[in-house]
C-alpha cells in the first residue's frame, strides 16, 4: 500500500465518520467500533447514497476546509447551510443509535 493509498483510506474513513455511516452499516466490525473499519470505500459506496444530499455536501465542505487548513468555525461560516445539514443528519443518526440501544 502506498502513502497515497493510506492517505486516501484515512480520508475516506474520516468522511465515513463525519457522515456516521456506521449507524447504517451492517458490518459487525463497523457497528462494534462505531466507525467504518477495514475498507471504508466499501461502506461509503453502499451507504452514502442513503444520506441526504445536503449533508453529503456538508461533509465535503468539512473535508475540503480541513485539507486547506481552515478551522471548524471558519468552515461553518463559509458553508453555513451545508454544515447545518450535516449537523441535522448526525443528530438523526445519533437519535437512531440511542433508540437502538434502548431495551
Ligand atoms: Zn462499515
Amino acid at each position: 500500500m502506498t502513502t497515497t493509498d493510506r492517505s486516501n483510506t484515512a480520508l475516506r474513513r474520516y468522511a465515513s465518520d463525519l457522515l456516521w455511516l456506521h449507524v447504517l452499516c451492517g458490518k459487525p466490525a463497523c457497528r462494534r467500533a462505531r466507525a467504518c473499519m477495514r475498507n471504508p470505500r466499501s461502506c461509503a459506496r453502499r451507504y452514502s447514497p442513503m444520506i441526504p444530499e445536503p449533508a453529503r455536501v456538508g461533509m465535503v465542505a468539512f473535508l475540503t476546509g480541513l485539507q486547506q487548513g481552515a478551522a471548524e468555525n471558519e468552515i461553518r461560516a463559509a458553508a453555513p447551510l451545508e454544515t447545518d445539514a450535516l449537523d441535522q443528519w448526525t443528530a438523526c443518526a445519533a437519535a437512531a443509535l440511542a433508540a437502538k440501544a434502548r431495551p
